[in-house]
Protein backbone atom coordinates (compact mmCIF):
# COMPACT_ATOMS: atom_id res chain seq x y z
CA UNK A 1 0.00 0.00 0.00
CA UNK A 2 2.04 3.15 -1.29
CA UNK A 3 -1.26 5.69 -0.99
CA UNK A 4 -0.80 8.79 0.61
CA UNK A 5 -2.77 9.66 3.76
CA UNK A 6 -5.65 11.94 3.82
CA UNK A 7 -7.34 13.26 6.58
CA UNK A 8 -11.43 12.10 6.50
CA UNK A 9 -14.04 14.88 6.20
CA UNK A 10 -16.35 15.63 8.93
CA UNK A 11 -19.22 13.72 7.49
CA UNK A 12 -17.09 10.33 7.01
CA UNK A 13 -16.19 10.93 10.55
CA UNK A 14 -19.75 11.12 11.67
CA UNK A 15 -20.48 7.70 10.32
CA UNK A 16 -17.59 5.86 11.79
CA UNK A 17 -18.34 3.72 14.96
CA UNK A 18 -17.71 5.55 17.69
CA UNK A 19 -15.64 4.25 20.60
CA UNK A 20 -12.44 4.23 22.51
CA UNK A 21 -9.91 2.30 20.23
CA UNK A 22 -7.01 1.38 23.30
CA UNK A 23 -8.65 0.06 25.86
CA UNK A 24 -5.39 -2.77 26.98
CA UNK A 25 -2.36 -3.92 25.51
CA UNK A 26 -4.12 -5.97 22.99
CA UNK A 27 -6.12 -3.26 21.45
CA UNK A 28 -2.73 -1.83 20.62
CA UNK A 29 -1.03 -5.05 19.15
CA UNK A 30 -4.27 -5.41 17.16
CA UNK A 31 -4.27 -2.36 15.43
CA UNK A 32 -0.18 -2.13 14.98
CA UNK A 33 -0.26 -5.93 13.08
CA UNK A 34 -3.66 -4.80 11.29
CA UNK A 35 -1.25 -1.77 10.00
CA UNK A 36 1.59 -3.72 9.30
CA UNK A 37 -0.86 -6.72 6.90
CA UNK A 38 -2.41 -3.76 5.52
CA UNK A 39 0.86 -2.23 4.41
CA UNK A 40 1.16 -5.51 2.97
CA UNK A 41 4.07 -6.85 4.81
CA UNK A 42 5.02 -10.59 4.55
CA UNK A 43 7.15 -11.06 7.61
CA UNK A 44 5.86 -9.03 11.10
CA UNK A 45 8.03 -9.93 14.49
CA UNK A 46 5.70 -9.01 17.37
CA UNK A 47 7.68 -8.47 20.73
CA UNK A 48 5.79 -8.19 24.29
CA UNK A 49 7.30 -6.81 28.12
CA UNK A 50 5.14 -7.18 30.77
CA UNK A 51 2.12 -8.01 29.31
CA UNK A 52 2.60 -5.20 26.73
CA UNK A 53 2.20 -2.70 29.58
CA UNK A 54 5.96 -1.57 29.55
CA UNK A 55 6.63 -2.20 25.91
CA UNK A 56 5.07 -3.30 22.68
CA UNK A 57 7.26 -3.80 19.57
CA UNK A 58 5.57 -4.42 15.48
CA UNK A 59 8.34 -4.58 13.30
CA UNK A 60 6.92 -4.84 9.65
CA UNK A 61 8.72 -5.18 6.08
CA UNK A 62 5.64 -3.93 4.44
CA UNK A 63 5.84 -0.64 2.35
CA UNK A 64 6.79 1.73 4.80
CA UNK A 65 5.33 5.86 5.60
CA UNK A 66 6.33 8.39 3.70
CA UNK A 67 8.65 10.38 5.92
CA UNK A 68 6.74 14.00 4.88
CA UNK A 69 3.87 11.69 5.61
CA UNK A 70 4.30 10.84 8.97
CA UNK A 71 3.04 13.39 10.88
CA UNK A 72 -0.48 13.18 9.38
CA UNK A 73 -0.21 9.48 10.15
CA UNK A 74 -0.50 10.80 13.84
CA UNK A 75 -3.23 13.38 13.83
CA UNK A 76 -6.77 11.84 14.70
CA UNK A 77 -8.98 10.30 11.69
CA UNK A 78 -5.88 10.34 8.96
CA UNK A 79 -5.83 7.60 6.60
CA UNK A 80 -4.66 6.45 3.46
CA UNK A 81 -7.23 3.60 3.29
CA UNK A 82 -10.54 4.85 2.56
CA UNK A 83 -11.17 8.46 0.84
CA UNK A 84 -15.22 9.43 1.98
CA UNK A 85 -18.14 7.52 3.30
CA UNK A 86 -18.88 5.46 0.08
CA UNK A 87 -15.86 3.64 0.72
CA UNK A 88 -17.26 2.10 3.91
CA UNK A 89 -19.58 -0.01 2.13
CA UNK A 90 -16.97 -2.24 0.73
CA UNK A 91 -13.49 -2.18 2.86
CA UNK A 92 -11.02 -4.39 1.65
CA UNK A 93 -8.68 -3.33 4.50
CA UNK A 94 -8.13 -4.35 8.03
CA UNK A 95 -8.02 -0.61 9.42
CA UNK A 96 -10.17 2.16 8.15
CA UNK A 97 -10.75 4.44 11.03
CA UNK A 98 -7.71 6.63 10.73
CA UNK A 99 -7.77 6.75 14.54
CA UNK A 100 -5.18 3.84 16.03
CA UNK A 101 -2.26 5.84 15.60
CA UNK A 102 -2.98 9.05 17.53
CA UNK A 103 -5.37 7.18 20.20
CA UNK A 104 -2.15 5.29 20.88
CA UNK A 105 0.11 8.46 20.79
CA UNK A 106 -1.93 10.16 23.11
CA UNK A 107 -1.92 7.64 26.13
CA UNK A 108 1.78 5.91 25.37
CA UNK A 109 5.03 6.86 24.39
CA UNK A 110 5.64 6.09 20.82
CA UNK A 111 8.53 5.86 18.51
CA UNK A 112 8.43 4.89 14.98
CA UNK A 113 11.07 3.81 12.45
CA UNK A 114 9.85 3.62 8.89
CA UNK A 115 11.26 3.43 5.31
CA UNK A 116 9.56 3.22 1.91
CA UNK A 117 10.71 1.22 -1.00
CA UNK A 118 11.88 5.00 -3.02
CA UNK A 119 13.52 6.78 -0.29
CA UNK A 120 16.83 6.35 0.86
CA UNK A 121 17.39 7.34 4.13
CA UNK A 122 13.72 6.52 6.23
CA UNK A 123 12.39 8.34 9.81
CA UNK A 124 12.77 8.20 13.61
CA UNK A 125 9.75 9.76 14.74
CA UNK A 126 9.09 9.96 18.58
CA UNK A 127 5.53 11.42 19.98
CA UNK A 128 4.30 11.01 23.74
CA UNK A 129 1.29 12.09 24.73
CA UNK A 130 0.60 13.33 21.69
CA UNK A 131 3.64 15.80 22.03
CA UNK A 132 5.85 15.53 19.51
CA UNK A 133 9.83 15.05 20.77
CA UNK A 134 12.11 13.42 17.91
CA UNK A 135 11.93 14.01 13.43
CA UNK A 136 15.43 12.86 12.28
CA UNK A 137 16.57 10.41 9.88
CA UNK A 138 17.26 7.03 10.30
CA UNK A 139 19.61 4.58 8.54
CA UNK A 140 16.56 1.79 8.62
CA UNK A 141 15.47 -1.18 6.11
CA UNK A 142 12.82 -0.75 4.50
CA UNK A 143 9.27 -1.06 6.19
CA UNK A 144 7.97 0.14 9.67
CA UNK A 145 8.96 -0.61 13.60
CA UNK A 146 6.31 0.88 16.30
CA UNK A 147 7.21 0.64 20.00
CA UNK A 148 4.97 1.82 22.47
CA UNK A 149 6.28 2.17 25.95
CA UNK A 150 4.25 2.63 29.12
CA UNK A 151 0.79 2.74 28.27
CA UNK A 152 -1.51 5.22 29.95
CA UNK A 153 1.72 6.66 31.58
CA UNK A 154 -0.58 10.04 31.62
CA UNK A 155 -3.50 9.15 32.39
CA UNK A 156 -2.97 6.36 35.62
CA UNK A 157 -6.68 6.12 36.12
CA UNK A 158 -6.63 4.51 33.31
CA UNK A 159 -3.57 2.41 33.98
CA UNK A 160 -5.78 0.96 37.44
CA UNK A 161 -8.18 -0.74 34.81
CA UNK A 162 -5.72 -3.02 33.37
CA UNK A 163 -5.15 -6.76 34.71
CA UNK A 164 -1.71 -8.19 35.91
CA UNK A 165 1.13 -8.64 33.52
CA UNK A 166 0.84 -12.00 32.83
CA UNK A 167 -3.24 -11.63 32.09
CA UNK A 168 -2.58 -8.64 29.51
CA UNK A 169 0.14 -10.70 28.26
CA UNK A 170 -2.14 -14.16 27.94
CA UNK A 171 -4.98 -11.58 25.90
CA UNK A 172 -2.05 -10.95 23.61
CA UNK A 173 -0.95 -14.29 23.45
CA UNK A 174 -4.20 -15.37 22.83
CA UNK A 175 -4.88 -12.67 19.60
CA UNK A 176 -1.33 -14.00 18.16
CA UNK A 177 -2.09 -17.39 17.93
CA UNK A 178 -5.69 -16.25 15.91
CA UNK A 179 -3.64 -13.67 13.46
CA UNK A 180 -1.11 -16.57 12.82
CA UNK A 181 -4.16 -18.95 11.89
CA UNK A 182 -5.34 -15.96 9.77
CA UNK A 183 -2.35 -14.39 7.72
CA UNK A 184 -0.74 -18.04 7.45
CA UNK A 185 1.12 -16.68 4.29
CA UNK A 186 2.88 -14.27 6.07
CA UNK A 187 5.81 -14.87 8.66
CA UNK A 188 4.97 -14.34 12.47
CA UNK A 189 7.45 -14.03 15.05
CA UNK A 190 6.17 -13.32 19.00
CA UNK A 191 8.20 -12.74 21.41
CA UNK A 192 7.16 -12.36 25.18
CA UNK A 193 9.99 -10.65 27.55
CA UNK A 194 12.73 -11.45 25.59
CA UNK A 195 12.00 -14.88 24.08
CA UNK A 196 10.88 -16.08 21.22
CA UNK A 197 6.75 -17.89 22.17
CA UNK A 198 5.29 -18.35 18.76
CA UNK A 199 6.54 -18.67 15.04
CA UNK A 200 5.08 -19.00 11.56
CA UNK A 201 7.41 -19.00 8.48
CA UNK A 202 4.88 -17.18 6.04
CA UNK A 203 4.81 -20.98 3.95
CA UNK A 204 2.90 -22.89 5.94
CA UNK A 205 -0.67 -24.60 5.76
CA UNK A 206 -3.32 -23.58 8.25
CA UNK A 207 -2.89 -27.44 9.34
CA UNK A 208 0.36 -26.56 10.14
CA UNK A 209 -0.09 -23.69 12.18
CA UNK A 210 -2.79 -25.80 14.02
CA UNK A 211 -0.23 -28.02 15.16
CA UNK A 212 2.36 -26.10 16.20
CA UNK A 213 -0.52 -23.67 18.37
CA UNK A 214 -2.27 -26.35 19.35
CA UNK A 215 -0.75 -29.60 19.39
CA UNK A 216 -0.87 -33.11 17.63
CA UNK A 217 -3.92 -34.38 19.47
CA UNK A 218 -5.79 -31.61 17.93
CA UNK A 219 -4.37 -31.61 14.22
CA UNK A 220 -5.01 -35.05 14.52
CA UNK A 221 -8.96 -34.96 15.05
CA UNK A 222 -9.60 -31.87 12.71
CA UNK A 223 -11.56 -32.73 9.75
CA UNK A 224 -11.13 -30.27 5.95
CA UNK A 225 -14.09 -28.51 5.05
CA UNK A 226 -14.74 -26.70 1.49
CA UNK A 227 -17.53 -25.47 0.02
CA UNK A 228 -18.88 -22.57 -1.42
CA UNK A 229 -22.51 -21.41 -2.65
CA UNK A 230 -22.45 -18.81 -5.66
CA UNK A 231 -19.68 -15.93 -4.60
CA UNK A 232 -19.28 -17.21 -1.02
CA UNK A 233 -16.83 -19.70 0.04
CA UNK A 234 -15.74 -21.35 3.30
CA UNK A 235 -12.90 -23.45 4.08
CA UNK A 236 -10.66 -24.70 6.93
CA UNK A 237 -11.09 -27.35 9.38
CA UNK A 238 -13.53 -28.46 12.00
CA UNK A 239 -12.67 -30.46 14.96
CA UNK A 240 -14.29 -33.92 15.59
CA UNK A 241 -16.62 -34.67 18.10
CA UNK A 242 -14.41 -35.69 20.96
CA UNK A 243 -12.34 -32.32 20.67
CA UNK A 244 -15.57 -30.68 21.73
CA UNK A 245 -14.79 -27.89 24.47
CA UNK A 246 -16.75 -26.33 27.46
CA UNK A 247 -16.65 -22.89 26.28
CA UNK A 248 -16.64 -21.38 22.69
CA UNK A 249 -13.50 -20.05 22.95
CA UNK A 250 -12.56 -22.69 20.10
CA UNK A 251 -15.22 -21.94 17.71
CA UNK A 252 -12.22 -19.60 15.77
CA UNK A 253 -13.18 -18.01 12.30
CA UNK A 254 -12.35 -15.69 9.93
CA UNK A 255 -14.04 -13.53 7.64
CA UNK A 256 -12.45 -12.25 4.33
CA UNK A 257 -9.62 -12.48 6.26
CA UNK A 258 -10.75 -10.64 9.69
CA UNK A 259 -10.98 -12.83 13.13
CA UNK A 260 -14.19 -12.08 14.37
CA UNK A 261 -16.91 -13.34 16.81
CA UNK A 262 -20.74 -13.67 15.56
CA UNK A 263 -23.77 -14.98 17.32
CA UNK A 264 -25.27 -16.30 14.09
CA UNK A 265 -22.05 -18.32 13.09
CA UNK A 266 -21.63 -19.61 16.69
CA UNK A 267 -25.88 -20.31 16.22
CA UNK A 268 -25.06 -21.67 12.51
CA UNK A 269 -22.48 -24.23 13.91
CA UNK A 270 -24.36 -25.64 17.02
CA UNK A 271 -26.93 -26.43 14.45
CA UNK A 272 -24.57 -28.47 12.44
CA UNK A 273 -22.79 -29.93 15.56
CA UNK A 274 -26.72 -30.67 17.46
CA UNK A 275 -26.88 -34.27 16.87
CA UNK A 276 -23.02 -35.11 17.85
CA UNK A 277 -22.38 -32.86 20.91
CA UNK A 278 -24.05 -33.19 24.17
CA UNK A 279 -25.21 -29.87 26.15
CA UNK A 280 -23.18 -27.36 27.03
CA UNK A 281 -20.56 -28.86 24.60
CA UNK A 282 -19.01 -26.58 21.83
CA UNK A 283 -17.07 -27.66 18.72
CA UNK A 284 -13.39 -26.86 18.00
CA UNK A 285 -13.55 -24.79 14.59
CA UNK A 286 -11.12 -23.07 12.28
CA UNK A 287 -12.83 -21.81 9.47
CA UNK A 288 -11.89 -19.35 6.63
CA UNK A 289 -15.57 -17.36 5.54
CA UNK A 290 -14.71 -15.36 1.90
CA UNK A 291 -17.83 -12.89 0.90
CA UNK A 292 -17.93 -10.20 -1.62
CA UNK A 293 -16.52 -7.59 0.36
CA UNK A 294 -20.13 -4.92 0.05
CA UNK A 295 -22.17 -7.98 1.61
CA UNK A 296 -20.60 -7.12 5.42
CA UNK A 297 -20.04 -3.89 7.15
CA UNK A 298 -17.46 -3.87 9.35
CA UNK A 299 -18.27 -0.72 10.59
CA UNK A 300 -20.16 -1.74 13.55
CA UNK A 301 -17.29 -1.63 16.52
CA UNK A 302 -14.88 0.39 17.27
CA UNK A 303 -12.12 -2.98 17.89
CA UNK A 304 -13.95 -4.20 14.21
CA UNK A 305 -14.82 -7.41 16.63
CA UNK A 306 -17.80 -7.60 14.79
CA UNK A 307 -19.34 -7.20 11.70
CA UNK A 308 -22.83 -6.92 10.50
CA UNK A 309 -23.83 -9.28 7.64
CA UNK A 310 -26.16 -7.81 4.84
CA UNK A 311 -28.30 -10.74 4.90
CA UNK A 312 -26.58 -13.74 7.28
CA UNK A 313 -29.23 -15.82 6.38
CA UNK A 314 -27.56 -18.06 3.43
CA UNK A 315 -23.74 -17.15 4.96
CA UNK A 316 -25.31 -19.38 8.14
CA UNK A 317 -26.99 -21.97 5.54
CA UNK A 318 -23.16 -22.15 3.72
CA UNK A 319 -21.77 -22.82 7.41
CA UNK A 320 -23.81 -25.34 8.47
CA UNK A 321 -24.06 -27.17 5.26
CA UNK A 322 -20.18 -27.24 5.25
CA UNK A 323 -19.84 -28.58 8.50
CA UNK A 324 -22.55 -30.71 8.23
CA UNK A 325 -21.46 -32.13 4.86
CA UNK A 326 -17.81 -33.00 6.72
CA UNK A 327 -19.25 -34.40 9.74
CA UNK A 328 -21.44 -36.64 7.53
CA UNK A 329 -18.33 -37.70 5.35
CA UNK A 330 -16.61 -38.21 8.52
CA UNK A 331 -19.65 -41.11 9.75
CA UNK A 332 -18.93 -43.34 6.74
CA UNK A 333 -15.33 -43.66 7.00
CA UNK A 334 -15.98 -44.18 10.60
CA UNK A 335 -18.00 -47.23 9.97
CA UNK A 336 -16.54 -48.68 7.38
CA UNK A 337 -13.26 -48.96 9.58
CA UNK A 338 -15.59 -49.76 12.73
CA UNK A 339 -16.16 -53.54 11.49
CA UNK A 340 -12.69 -54.12 12.67
CA UNK A 341 -11.93 -51.62 14.43
CA UNK A 342 -13.17 -49.22 17.70
CA UNK A 343 -16.65 -48.02 18.01
CA UNK A 344 -17.34 -45.24 15.93
CA UNK A 345 -16.79 -41.69 17.53
CA UNK A 346 -20.58 -40.86 16.84
CA UNK A 347 -22.04 -43.38 19.06
CA UNK A 348 -20.70 -41.72 22.39
CA UNK A 349 -21.75 -38.49 21.57
CA UNK A 350 -24.95 -38.89 20.45
CA UNK A 351 -27.09 -36.74 22.82
CA UNK A 352 -28.82 -38.35 25.93
CA UNK A 353 -32.41 -38.68 25.38
CA UNK A 354 -32.85 -37.73 29.19
CA UNK A 355 -31.11 -34.32 28.40
CA UNK A 356 -34.47 -33.55 26.10
CA UNK A 357 -36.93 -34.74 28.92
CA UNK A 358 -34.91 -32.55 31.78
CA UNK A 359 -35.75 -29.87 29.13
CA UNK A 360 -39.22 -30.49 29.30
CA UNK A 361 -39.56 -31.35 32.73
CA UNK A 362 -37.93 -27.81 33.60
CA UNK A 363 -39.82 -26.32 31.00
CA UNK A 364 -43.07 -27.51 32.66
CA UNK A 365 -41.55 -26.15 36.13
CA UNK A 366 -41.14 -22.76 34.95
CA UNK A 367 -44.84 -22.33 33.54
CA UNK A 368 -45.57 -22.05 37.42
CA UNK A 369 -48.38 -24.27 36.72
CA UNK A 370 -47.14 -27.13 39.65
CA UNK A 371 -45.40 -24.79 41.63
CA UNK A 372 -48.57 -22.07 41.75
CA UNK A 373 -50.99 -24.78 42.33
CA UNK A 374 -48.94 -26.33 44.87
CA UNK A 375 -48.60 -23.10 46.89
CA UNK A 376 -52.50 -22.70 47.05
CA UNK A 377 -52.77 -25.87 48.60
CA UNK A 378 -49.62 -25.91 50.67
CA UNK A 379 -51.28 -22.67 51.69
CA UNK A 380 -54.51 -23.87 52.67
CA UNK A 381 -52.66 -26.92 54.32
CA UNK A 382 -50.72 -24.85 56.49
CA UNK A 383 -53.28 -21.96 56.99
CA UNK A 384 -50.44 -19.74 57.54
CA UNK A 385 -49.17 -16.63 55.97
CA UNK A 386 -45.47 -18.02 55.15
CA UNK A 387 -43.92 -16.93 52.07
CA UNK A 388 -44.87 -19.84 49.27
CA UNK A 389 -40.79 -20.97 48.64
CA UNK A 390 -40.60 -21.70 52.27
CA UNK A 391 -43.59 -23.98 52.14
CA UNK A 392 -41.98 -25.96 49.01
CA UNK A 393 -39.12 -26.50 50.77
CA UNK A 394 -40.54 -27.61 53.91
CA UNK A 395 -42.34 -30.55 52.33
CA UNK A 396 -39.31 -31.67 50.37
CA UNK A 397 -37.52 -31.76 53.44
CA UNK A 398 -40.00 -33.58 55.28
CA UNK A 399 -39.45 -35.84 52.45
CA UNK A 400 -35.79 -36.40 52.90
CA UNK A 401 -36.25 -36.57 56.94
CA UNK A 402 -34.84 -39.46 58.73
CA UNK A 403 -38.65 -39.43 60.23
CA UNK A 404 -40.30 -40.41 56.32
CA UNK A 405 -37.84 -42.43 55.09
CA UNK A 406 -39.35 -45.18 56.13
CA UNK A 407 -42.54 -44.40 54.60
CA UNK A 408 -41.34 -44.07 51.34
CA UNK A 409 -42.57 -45.90 48.50
CA UNK A 410 -40.27 -46.80 45.64
CA UNK A 411 -42.65 -46.91 42.93
CA UNK A 412 -39.95 -47.65 40.37
CA UNK A 413 -38.11 -45.80 37.39
CA UNK A 414 -39.49 -43.80 34.96
CA UNK A 415 -37.90 -43.64 31.53
CA UNK A 416 -34.25 -45.28 32.95
CA UNK A 417 -34.18 -41.75 34.78
CA UNK A 418 -36.23 -40.57 36.78
CA UNK A 419 -37.15 -42.43 40.30
CA UNK A 420 -41.59 -42.09 41.25
CA UNK A 421 -41.32 -42.27 45.19
CA UNK A 422 -44.87 -42.11 46.92
CA UNK A 423 -44.52 -40.78 50.47
CA UNK A 424 -48.09 -40.21 52.22
CA UNK A 425 -49.99 -38.08 49.60
CA UNK A 426 -47.27 -36.90 47.80
CA UNK A 427 -45.30 -37.74 44.47
CA UNK A 428 -41.77 -37.41 44.67
CA UNK A 429 -39.56 -37.42 41.41
CA UNK A 430 -36.64 -37.52 41.38
CA UNK A 431 -33.69 -37.11 38.79
CA UNK A 432 -31.18 -39.65 39.10
CA UNK A 433 -28.79 -38.07 37.07
CA UNK A 434 -28.96 -34.78 38.89
CA UNK A 435 -28.85 -36.31 42.58
CA UNK A 436 -25.99 -38.24 41.16
CA UNK A 437 -24.09 -35.92 40.14
CA UNK A 438 -25.28 -33.52 43.12
CA UNK A 439 -23.99 -35.97 45.81
CA UNK A 440 -20.84 -36.81 43.54
CA UNK A 441 -20.08 -32.80 43.59
CA UNK A 442 -20.47 -31.88 47.16
CA UNK A 443 -18.61 -35.43 47.78
CA UNK A 444 -15.70 -34.08 46.32
CA UNK A 445 -15.69 -30.69 47.60
CA UNK A 446 -16.19 -31.88 50.76
CA UNK A 447 -12.81 -34.10 50.01
CA UNK A 448 -10.81 -30.97 48.40
CA UNK A 449 -11.81 -28.80 51.43
CA UNK A 450 -10.28 -31.19 53.84
CA UNK A 451 -7.36 -31.40 51.10
CA UNK A 452 -8.49 -35.33 51.85
CA UNK A 453 -8.49 -36.06 47.85
CA UNK A 454 -7.28 -38.82 46.78
CA UNK A 455 -4.65 -38.22 43.62
CA UNK A 456 -5.09 -40.54 41.01
CA UNK A 457 -1.33 -41.26 39.14
CA UNK A 458 -1.83 -41.37 35.69
CA UNK A 459 0.90 -43.84 34.31
CA UNK A 460 2.17 -42.80 32.00
CA UNK A 461 2.20 -39.32 32.38
CA UNK A 462 0.15 -37.37 30.10
CA UNK A 463 1.95 -34.55 27.96
CA UNK A 464 -0.51 -31.56 27.29
CA UNK A 465 -0.23 -28.84 24.56
CA UNK A 466 -1.67 -25.99 25.86
CA UNK A 467 -3.28 -22.81 23.87
CA UNK A 468 -1.43 -19.19 25.40
CA UNK A 469 -4.98 -18.51 27.02
CA UNK A 470 -5.09 -21.98 28.77
CA UNK A 471 -2.02 -21.34 29.96
CA UNK A 472 -2.12 -18.50 31.24
CA UNK A 473 -5.00 -19.81 33.34
CA UNK A 474 -2.77 -22.44 34.53
CA UNK A 475 -0.01 -20.62 35.49
CA UNK A 476 -2.08 -18.15 37.29
CA UNK A 477 -3.72 -20.96 39.41
CA UNK A 478 -0.98 -23.37 39.71
CA UNK A 479 -1.01 -24.03 43.58
CA UNK A 480 -4.53 -24.23 43.93
CA UNK A 481 -4.14 -26.96 41.12
CA UNK A 482 -1.73 -28.82 43.08
CA UNK A 483 -3.77 -28.13 46.18
CA UNK A 484 -6.73 -30.07 44.63
CA UNK A 485 -4.15 -33.25 43.66
CA UNK A 486 -3.07 -31.85 40.72
CA UNK A 487 0.17 -32.83 39.81
CA UNK A 488 1.57 -30.18 36.88
CA UNK A 489 5.22 -29.89 35.67
CA UNK A 490 6.15 -27.83 33.13
CA UNK A 491 7.34 -29.94 29.96
CA UNK A 492 9.21 -27.20 27.73
CA UNK A 493 7.30 -24.73 25.45
CA UNK A 494 3.83 -24.74 25.79
CA UNK A 495 3.70 -28.69 27.24
CA UNK A 496 3.03 -30.04 30.55
CA UNK A 497 3.50 -33.26 32.34
CA UNK A 498 0.47 -34.36 34.35
CA UNK A 499 1.00 -36.83 36.88
CA UNK A 500 -1.80 -36.61 39.03
CA UNK A 501 -5.19 -35.52 38.82
CA UNK A 502 -7.70 -35.64 41.29
CA UNK A 503 -10.33 -38.27 41.87
CA UNK A 504 -12.09 -40.58 39.71
CA UNK A 505 -12.45 -39.67 36.04
CA UNK A 506 -15.77 -41.09 35.17
CA UNK A 507 -15.49 -42.02 31.61
CA UNK A 508 -13.45 -39.06 30.53
CA UNK A 509 -10.14 -39.18 29.41
CA UNK A 510 -7.14 -37.63 31.59
CA UNK A 511 -6.49 -35.04 28.31
CA UNK A 512 -10.87 -34.47 28.23
CA UNK A 513 -11.11 -33.98 31.79
CA UNK A 514 -7.90 -31.57 32.14
CA UNK A 515 -9.39 -29.20 28.91
CA UNK A 516 -12.49 -29.17 30.34
CA UNK A 517 -11.24 -27.72 33.92
CA UNK A 518 -9.13 -25.05 32.23
CA UNK A 519 -12.27 -24.32 29.80
CA UNK A 520 -14.32 -23.69 32.58
CA UNK A 521 -11.91 -21.75 34.14
CA UNK A 522 -11.06 -19.80 30.80
CA UNK A 523 -14.55 -17.65 30.90
CA UNK A 524 -13.95 -16.45 34.80
CA UNK A 525 -12.36 -13.66 36.40
CA UNK A 526 -8.49 -14.05 36.01
CA UNK A 527 -6.98 -15.58 39.37
CA UNK A 528 -9.86 -16.15 41.35
CA UNK A 529 -9.68 -17.82 44.79
CA UNK A 530 -9.27 -21.46 45.56
CA UNK A 531 -12.40 -22.20 45.90
CA UNK A 532 -13.22 -21.41 42.63
CA UNK A 533 -10.92 -23.81 40.94
CA UNK A 534 -12.18 -26.46 43.77
CA UNK A 535 -15.65 -25.61 42.05
CA UNK A 536 -15.07 -26.27 38.36
CA UNK A 537 -12.59 -29.54 39.23
CA UNK A 538 -16.05 -30.84 41.43
CA UNK A 539 -18.32 -29.24 38.90
CA UNK A 540 -16.13 -31.19 35.80
CA UNK A 541 -16.07 -34.58 37.44
CA UNK A 542 -19.60 -34.58 38.24
CA UNK A 543 -20.82 -34.00 34.75
CA UNK A 544 -18.86 -36.47 33.39
CA UNK A 545 -20.73 -38.61 35.57
CA UNK A 546 -23.79 -38.47 34.82
CA UNK A 547 -23.31 -39.46 31.07
CA UNK A 548 -25.57 -42.16 29.82
CA UNK A 549 -28.85 -44.09 31.51
CA UNK A 550 -28.01 -46.32 34.00
CA UNK A 551 -30.64 -48.76 35.09
CA UNK A 552 -30.70 -48.63 39.32
CA UNK A 553 -31.96 -51.24 41.29
CA UNK A 554 -34.46 -50.23 43.92
CA UNK A 555 -32.25 -50.75 46.86
CA UNK A 556 -29.25 -48.98 45.07
CA UNK A 557 -31.69 -45.83 44.39
CA UNK A 558 -32.80 -46.11 48.22
CA UNK A 559 -29.08 -45.72 49.18
CA UNK A 560 -28.95 -42.79 46.36
CA UNK A 561 -31.72 -40.97 48.85
CA UNK A 562 -30.02 -41.75 51.71
CA UNK A 563 -26.98 -40.08 50.55
CA UNK A 564 -29.33 -37.01 48.80
CA UNK A 565 -30.97 -36.79 52.85
CA UNK A 566 -27.35 -36.24 54.03
CA UNK A 567 -26.62 -32.86 52.00
CA UNK A 568 -27.26 -29.40 53.00
CA UNK A 569 -28.69 -28.74 49.75
CA UNK A 570 -30.15 -31.68 48.07
CA UNK A 571 -32.85 -29.80 46.02
CA UNK A 572 -30.67 -28.07 42.99
CA UNK A 573 -27.69 -29.99 41.56
CA UNK A 574 -24.40 -28.21 40.59
CA UNK A 575 -25.51 -26.24 37.70
CA UNK A 576 -28.86 -25.39 39.30
CA UNK A 577 -31.17 -28.31 37.83
CA UNK A 578 -33.86 -29.14 40.82
CA UNK A 579 -33.58 -32.67 41.73
CA UNK A 580 -36.62 -33.11 43.04
CA UNK A 581 -40.22 -32.24 41.89
CA UNK A 582 -43.35 -33.55 43.36
CA UNK A 583 -46.91 -33.59 42.66
CA UNK A 584 -49.60 -33.81 45.50
CA UNK A 585 -52.29 -35.76 45.38
CA UNK A 586 -54.84 -33.03 44.98
CA UNK A 587 -53.17 -31.19 42.27
CA UNK A 588 -53.73 -35.09 40.00
CA UNK A 589 -57.26 -35.35 41.57
CA UNK A 590 -57.83 -31.76 39.93
CA UNK A 591 -56.10 -33.08 36.44
CA UNK A 592 -58.69 -35.74 36.51
CA UNK A 593 -61.60 -33.38 36.97
CA UNK A 594 -62.26 -35.75 40.44
CA UNK A 595 -62.25 -32.77 42.41
CA UNK A 596 -62.39 -29.21 41.12
P1 LIG B 1 -5.89 3.27 9.67
O1 LIG B 1 -5.15 1.99 9.76
O2 LIG B 1 -7.30 3.13 10.12
O3 LIG B 1 -5.78 3.91 8.36
P2 LIG B 1 -3.95 4.22 11.59
O4 LIG B 1 -4.00 5.32 12.56
O5 LIG B 1 -3.78 2.85 12.12
O6 LIG B 1 -5.28 4.30 10.73
O7 LIG B 1 -2.81 4.51 10.57
C1 LIG B 1 -2.82 5.71 9.84
C2 LIG B 1 -2.12 5.52 8.53
O8 LIG B 1 -0.72 5.34 8.76
C3 LIG B 1 -2.55 4.31 7.75
O9 LIG B 1 -3.67 4.60 6.94
C4 LIG B 1 -1.32 4.01 6.91
O10 LIG B 1 -1.30 4.76 5.75
C5 LIG B 1 -0.18 4.48 7.79
N1 LIG B 1 0.45 3.34 8.50
C6 LIG B 1 0.25 3.00 9.78
N2 LIG B 1 0.99 1.92 10.11
C7 LIG B 1 1.68 1.57 9.01
C8 LIG B 1 2.61 0.53 8.70
N3 LIG B 1 2.98 -0.38 9.60
N4 LIG B 1 3.11 0.49 7.45
C9 LIG B 1 2.73 1.41 6.51
N5 LIG B 1 1.85 2.38 6.76
C10 LIG B 1 1.33 2.49 7.98
MG1 LIG C 1 -4.78 1.06 11.53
Amino acid sequence: MSGDIYALDEGTINRIAAGEVVERPLSIVKELVENALDAGATAVTIEIRDGGISLIRVTDNGSGIKKDQVRTAFLRHTTSKIRNASDLISITSLGFRGEALSSIASIAQVELLSKTKDELTGVRYCIEGSRETVFDDAGVPQGTTVIVRNIFFNTPARRKFLKTAVTEGGYISDYMEKVMLCAPDTAFKYMVNGSVKLQSFGNSSPLDIIYSVYGRDVMENMLPVKENMGPMTVKGFIGKPVLARASRSFEIYFVNGRYIKSKQISSALDEAYKPYLMLHRYPFVILYLELPYDEIDVNVHPSKMEVRFLDSEPVCRLITEAVRQALRNQDMTVSVKNETEKPPVITEVIPEPFEVKRRETLFVREEGSFEKKETEKTLSYEESPKDAAQLNLFSEERFLSEESLPRHRIIGQLFKTYWLIELDDELFIIDQHAAHEKVNYERLVKQLHEKNVTSQFINPPIIVTLSKSEETVLLERLEHFRECGFEIESFGGSEYRISAIPTDLYGLTPTEYFHDVLDELSSKKPGGDMDEVLHRIATVSCKSAVKGNTVLSPDEAKALIDELMKLENPYHCPHGRPVIIKFSKTEIEKMFKRIV
